[in-house]
């Protein structure tokens, strides 16, 4: 026989894994691989807000993609990973606007990285140790945030904002269809969320067995915010058709705008809706606040002396904020990304139940897994989707909760909302700019740039109301569509602000999309100057771009 003999290899292998005892030699090597890494990754930066340059993903190449023969090097395979991060936007780049990423710490990435080196299994404490009570910490930490009472809340990280949701509503099926878990969805039921609620209320109805049609999506206010009254008028619709009500889901900060749903007004509405008609269920209101918790932490700011010496508007925008997240407390389940406004790593999603005898009603029974939790005190996995569960998210959310503390978070996002007022301060100042959202609390701004010859004191409002511009609409809607183009071609060449573009802010009153330049603002490093940056570079492409027609 000719070839490598086993054991060689074995050897080869063994030294690409963290040693099982201690060995300062080898974790020496282990660190210094990471160092190589980020490294190579470092060198890919440049005055462009991504990591080198800009590419299209190759498809057809991935699929001549085939497992090698033979093995590997540490240091070769870390080359060809590293590689694949090029094109990725620099979320902390404060020229990098574009979306609700926010860039991690460095201790919440610690925090993900550790776990992959142990491998904690949060589906029991028997399997995951400390990180079981890490988990129990964080819900304890952020039910006395929003208002929980934690000697009676409980939660569990999950896989996503998505997945936050997906708990909620599969709670609001079993109290509607109790023993659905066993038998299915005996009759109709029906979601109730606004119009700009996230689109996964239609993932969550169709993988429940809900269906999407039984998602009703109810109008809102101009600020982004459920119609209360339509809101009842729908709940009172489904009841007549006989249909039950599988949950109400309150928007608490909405992706594209920071709309904050009226909570409170939900949650009296299904108490209304309780009494009026003798319900033998109390319809589950679950509050999707995965953008909107982190403003929970100026609950308990004293806005009045401002010791933080935020900005007025700011102040303002902030306090308005909180008259509505401060109610977070009275939903059944609430939903919390850390990834989005929590400045964690994908995926650090934790979803929370008040009442934590409700997750009963998620538990299938322990002897259908016998070979599970036959120890410890924690076994989530009697009651979770998932069976394996990663510990990542868990820690990196603890990591930024015990650096930054309400102080820092405070910091962050109020910084960011100061910076968002500041750049719709300069857009409104401009006779060619319009902010389509300038009520908004949050740090997106979503705006429109119009030719010269416009009046852009009247022209967002009658194309939004009166059907007879619907050809003005139209027009401008492919104007703001060639400024992005140019402003993001731009910005791929390292000059200025790197944005995005939304297709449909929101409908008009004649149900045509109304496009809007966004800027969303979650990097710490912005300051005033990239803010007025981003103003000129909207001005200069003004005279870079046909007007259409
Ligand atoms: C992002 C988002 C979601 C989905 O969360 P993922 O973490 O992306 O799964 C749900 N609801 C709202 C309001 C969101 O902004």
């Amino acid at each position: 026989m000719s070839g490598v003999e086993y054991h060689q290899l074995l050897d080869q292998i063994r030294k690409t894994f963290p040693q099982p005892v201690s060995d300062r030699m080898h974790d020496a090597y282990f660190v210094f691989a990471i160092l190589r890494a980020l490294d190579q990754v470092d060198a890919m930066k440049s005055r462009l807000p991504v990591l080198g340059d800009a590419v299209q993903p190759d498809y057809e190449l991935a699929q001549q993609a085939r497992i090698p023969d033979h093995v590997s090097t540490v240091e070769d395979v870390s080359g060809q990973l590293v590689a694949r991060l090029r094109g990725l936007p620099i979320w902390g780049h404060p020229h990098t606007q574009v979306n609700v990423v926010a860039p991690p710490s460095i201790p919440s990435i610690i925090g993900s990285l550790l776990p992959s080196i142990y491998n904690p299994n949060l589906v029991s404490d028997d399997t995951s140790y400390g990180l079981a009570e890490a988990e129990a910490a964080v819900v304890a930490m952020v039910s006395d945030l929003i208002g929980y009472d934690p000697a009676l809340s409980s939660g569990i990280f999950t896989f996503g904002g998505t997945g936050t949701n997906l708990y909620g509503v599969k709670l609001g099926i079993e109290k509607a269809f109790p023993g659905a878990m066993e038998t299915g969805i005996p009759g109709p039921g029906v979601l109730l969320a606004s119009e700009q609620s996230h689109y996964c209320r239609l993932n969550v109805a169709g993988w429940l067995g809900l269906g999407e049609r039984s998602v009703v999506q109810v109008p809102t206010h101009l600020d982004n915010s459920i119609r209360l009254d339509r809101l009842e008028a729908a709940a009172e619709e489904a009841l007549a058709q006989g249909r039950r009500i599988v949950a109400l889901v309150g928007t608490m900060g909405t992706t594209d705008a920071l709309g904050i749903d009226d909570l409170e007004g939900i949650v009296r509405i299904r108490d209304r809706l309780v009494e009026r008609h003798g319900l033998d269920y109390r319809p589950h209101v679950h509050a999707d606040a995965v953008i909107g918790w982190a403003w929970s932490v100026f609950n308990d700011y004293p806005f009045e002396l401002n010791p933080l010496g935020f900005r007025p508007r700011t102040v303002r925008a902030l306090a308005a904020a909180r008259r509505r997240i401060a109610k977070l407390h009275l939903a059944d389940s609430v939903g919390i990304d850390f990834h989005k406004t929590g400045f964690a790593p994908y995926i650090s999603s934790l979803f929370l139940v008040r009442d934590r005898t409700d997750l009963d009603l998620l538990v299938r029974g322990r002897q259908q897994m016998p070979y599970l939790f036959q120890t410890g005190d924690r076994h989530p996995g009697v009651y979770t989707l998932e069976t394996s569960r990663a510990a990542g998210g868990v820690l990196a959310a603890l990591a930024n909760l015990l650096l930054l503390g309400k102080a820092g978070l405070r910091t962050l996002l109020g910084h960011l909302v100061e910076m968002a007022e500041w750049l719709r301060e300069h857009l409104e100042g401009h006779d060619s700019t319009t902010v389509l959202n300038s009520d908004n609390v949050g740090t997106v701004t979503l705006f429109r740039v119009y030719p010269s010859g416009v009046d852009t004191w009247t022209v967002a409002e009658r194309e939004r109301t009166d059907p007879r511009a619907r050809d003005e609409l139209l027009a401008h809607n492919e104007y703001n569509r060639r400024i992005f183009h140019h402003l993001h071609r731009r910005a791929m060449q390292g000059h200025g602000v790197l944005i995005s573009m939304t297709g449909c802010y929101r409908q008009t009153d004649y149900g045509e999309p109304i496009v809007a330049l966004k800027s969303y603002i979650l990097s710490p490093f912005v300051d005033a100057a990239h803010v007025e940056r981003l103003v000129q570079d909207v001005l200069a492409a003004r005279e870079q771009v046909e007007p259409p027609r």
